[in-house]
């Protein structure tokens, strides 16, 4: 009885396999920069950590040494609305704007409760969605969840953009253009000063900005591709997260006074989940505060990225990427995870990425840089591909 009630789940799963796209979590120990599966241990280059931050033993402890015990809180017991509203919040919050030079910021427990909350609270009947074909998992339920009309141009294609907006924007009382800056699966970068320029073109056009792989990675201070490319003001929703490069958790927006206050009423969830713990915002705040400091970390990781991009190439693979996220593009499933196996066996912790993840044939290795890899182990992970 109960076996059949289950069934169709593990005959789907069954079917997952024999495709090799089935997941399982793996049972893994980090330490430092390495992973330790079984008996193998291997070089971490599946982690978004970035600077190395997360890591780094010294930046902890004198975090742990400043932290005052009596008001090292593990938990806000409330959501926001009600008790869980910590003065840190606003500490951090102001922080943001500060560096960002924006009127307001707003936090969130995560970069997908942002995504999944901000634009249902925002859209309305009148509003379309224009969003990338690729776009990150949050931000497609964000979509989903907004009910309102939307559209996915193709990938990083500004000619299909225009296209719809020139079609559409006129029959909308709003439209928001959504996209990430740093593409998670293909390392490629948005060019945002277009975006502007597009956006300036309609009076009923917005901008919503992802930079969860760009934040403390890109421009000068570390906040990010608008800042590198000079349009942090031009963007109405610009959002990151403190889960990568900033060592922490937690999800942030930068924005006009406005926009905060409204989603203070209407962003679900934002109000319906218990705010971060107080712990956690004061390491946000610590790690925030030094990031211009970062610099030297930023330039090494570059350099890294432009090594290893070259020894990719010269592989014979097709390599797009313009950050630190550099896919292996090897198509078929099955043969992308022998290949992550592979190089695992061979010291490198990379991770095969297979859709629905990707689109169908594009599986791929993705490796993920940090700042502290040596030049030497990039030349050995080379002669690996
Ligand atoms: C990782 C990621 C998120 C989710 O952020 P979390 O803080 O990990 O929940 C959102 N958007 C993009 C583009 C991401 O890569």
């Amino acid at each position: 009885m109960e076996k059949n009630r289950l069934h169709s789940f593990a005959e789907e799963l069954h079917e997952l396999k024999k495709q090799g796209n089935c997941r399982e979590l793996p049972w893994i120990t980090q330490q430092g920069n390495t992973i330790r599966k079984g008996e193998q241990t291997s070089y971490n280059l599946s982690s978004n950590d970035y600077l190395d931050l997360a890591r780094d033993t010294a930046l902890r402890e004198e975090f742990l040494q400043s932290l005052d015990k009596d008001n090292a809180f593990f938990s806000a017991s409330s959501s926001r609305l009600l008790t869980g509203n910590h003065m840190l919040y606003t500490a951090l919050e102001t922080q943001l704007s500060m560096m960002f030079g924006t009127e307001n910021a707003l936090v969130f427990n995560s970069g997908y409760h942002m995504n999944m909350g901000i634009l249902p609270a925002i859209c309305h009947s009148g509003t379309l969605i224009l969003a990338d074909k690729w776009v990150h998992a949050s931000l497609i339920d964000g979509i989903r969840l907004s009910k309102a009309p939307h559209f996915r141009y193709r990938h990083g294609d500004h000619a299909h953009l225009e296209e719809l907006l020139a079609r559409y924007a006129s029959r909308f009382e709003r439209i928001i253009i959504v996209t990430e800056s740093i593409f998670s699966m293909d390392g490629d970068c948005t060019d945002l000063g277009y975006l502007v320029s597009l956006k300036h073109r309609y009076a009923n056009v917005l901008l919503y900005v992802d930079e969860a792989h760009a934040v403390g990675v890109r421009g000068v201070k570390g906040l990010g591709c608008a800042e590198e490319q000079d349009c942090i003001a031009e963007i109405d929703f610009l959002t990151g997260t403190f889960g990568k490069a900033l060592a922490s958790l937690g999800g942030y927006l930068v924005c006009r006074q406005v926009i905060r206050d409204y989603l203070v009423n209407k962003m679900r969830t934002l109000l319906f989940t218990t705010a971060l713990p107080p712990v956690n915002l004061m390491w946000s705040l610590f790690v925030l505060k030094r990031l211009d400091g970062f610099t030297e970390r930023r330039q090494q990781l570059h350099k890294n990225s432009e090594l290893l991009k070259q020894q990719i190439l010269a592989k014979g693979y097709d390599c797009h990427s313009e950050s630190h996220i550099l896919p292996l593009i090897i198509g078929d499933s099955k043969t992308a995870v022998l290949k992550a196996e592979d190089l695992q066996r061979k010291g490198f912790y990379v991770l095969p990425i297979r859709p629905p993840t990707v689109p169908e044939g594009t599986s791929r290795i993705r490796i993920s840089l940090t700042a502290g890899i040596k030049t030497s182990l990039i030349h050995q992970l080379a002669a690996s591909l």
